[in-house]
């Protein structure tokens, strides 16, 4: 069989016919999980002012010179400044403020002496131990300064970023904020042999349709709007064009599993030049889900998988999410790999690079039994793709591999 591109060259041919989906406004109290299509910058500092990272007193730390516990320097107390309250006095030499965590740092101090390390004296506190200038001091605008940038254009707005505008006063009705729209996909799994769960009992020949369950759980994890979803498209080429016509309308890109091999019922073959699509790429060289196809309607791309389940599964993580990074303008989408000692053999040789599905913790990774493409039940539990490299021969435990985080 013909070998077909590189992974990394069918990546490269998919990304560059992407373009990023138009921005729309949005309330920012509604952006958790959307793509930031512009910078922001922080309106304020935070802390907006000097405060005591702890419980004590906040003091002048040259007033502290030789303080210990066999020689304690005695300190006139001031005022009192719970967090929350602020104090407008400026504490001069040998003065002092009980002050707690939280709260503002009077004028005058340079520092904050440990509760632990005083007798907690009312009016008059004694310290046991000396201090240097900002010790315990946090400055304002410590966390970010006004005009800092907070979160870049590209960032997926996570909870740490829901938080950071929150502590900035940004998370307001009001405050709109420029994000890409939803990247929408439509998803077609296509396959006379498919039946819906409801179909009881189960016809001979055929079996239940598990891509669209497993492909649309997956685009919602990442933030993809469905606009249409079939799981058991017939084996129908003219259909087939029809329904990607009109799903092409709505859709950024449209997802398709099934009938892109060399059978008799590989549709795609005949569905596209219906369509009038371009034909980009046919053939990967990978294992699973070598036949995947790739093409272009009217701009919208067309990302065809392989059937199989576990083909589907590993070549939409593969070649899909860089194609939905790409729409959705961030690179958050993009998987992420990294180095694992393998704690099971691979003893299967490789020509091609293939892709086994994997469970990684602390470093190591196990390959659970069941290999085959279109074995699915395995993938419960696998939590990465360990890259099978090319040419290569068996694999002993021990050996370091490169995993793709899912
Ligand atoms: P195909 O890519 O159409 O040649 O299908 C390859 C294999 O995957 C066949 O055994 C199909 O029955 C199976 N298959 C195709 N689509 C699905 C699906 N949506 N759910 C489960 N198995 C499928
Ligand atoms: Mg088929």
């Amino acid at each position: 069989m013909e070998q077909g591109i590189s992974v990394e060259r069918a990546v490269e041919l998919i990304t560059g016919c992407a373009h990023p989906v138009g921005t729309e406004h949005i309330p920012a109290i509604t952006a958790h999980g959307r793509v930031l299509a512009e910078d922001i910058f922080a309106p304020m500092n935070q802390p907006p002012w000097p405060r005591s990272p702890l419980d004590g007193y906040a003091l002048r730390a040259a007033d502290s010179a030789g303080a210990c516990k066999e020689s304690p320097v005695a300190l006139r107390v001031v005022d009192t400044v719970n967090a929350g309250d602020f104090s407008n006095e400026t504490i001069g030499a040998g003065g002092c403020v009980r002050i707690m965590t939280g709260a503002p740092i009077p004028g005058g101090c340079d520092c904050v002496a440990w509760q632990e390390d005083t007798d907690s004296g009312v009016t008059e506190v004694r310290l046991y131990a000396e201090l240097k200038p900002w010790e315990n001091y946090c400055f304002a605008g410590e966390d970010f300064k006004r005009g800092d940038l907070l979160i870049p254009s590209g960032a997926v707005f996570n909870a740490a970023a829901m938080g950071v505008l929150a502590s900035a006063g940004l998370l307001r009705e009001e405050n709109q904020i420029s994000v890409r729209r939803r990247v929408r996909c439509a998803l077609i799994c296509t396959g006379d042999e498919l039946a819906e769960n409801d179909t009881r009992p189960l016809p001979p020949g055929k079996i239940y349709s598990s891509n669209a369950a497993l492909l649309s759980a997956r685009l919602r994890e990442l933030g993809i709007e469905l606009t249409v979803m079939h799981s058991t498209f017939g084996d129908d080429a003219a259909a087939l064009a029809d329904t990607i016509r009109a799903a092409a309308g709505d859709s950024d890109l449209i997802l398709t599993t099934g009938g892109v091999s060399v059978g008799a019922k590989d549709i795609l073959h005949e569905s596209l030049p219906l369509l009038g699509a371009e034909r980009v790429f046919w053939k990967v060289s990978l294992k699973p889900g070598s036949p995947l196809m790739f093409s272009i309607y009217r701009e919208t791309p067309i990302l065809s998988l392989s059937g199989n389940p576990f083909a589907a599964s590993a070549t939409f993580e593969l070649f899909a999410r860089p194609l939905l990074a790409a729409l959705s303008g961030t690179d958050a989408l993009l998987p992420k790999r990294c180095e694992a000692v393998l704690d099971t053999p691979f003893l299967k040789t490789s020509r091609i690079p293939r892709y086994v599905r994997g469970q990684l913790r602390n470093g190591r990774v196990s390959l659970p039994e069941g290999h085959a493409s279109g074995l699915l039940s395995s993938a419960v539990g696998t939590n990465c793709l360990v890259e099978i490299p090319v040419n290569s021969s068996p694999l002993p435990a021990g050996r370091k591999v490169r995993a793709m985080l899912l």
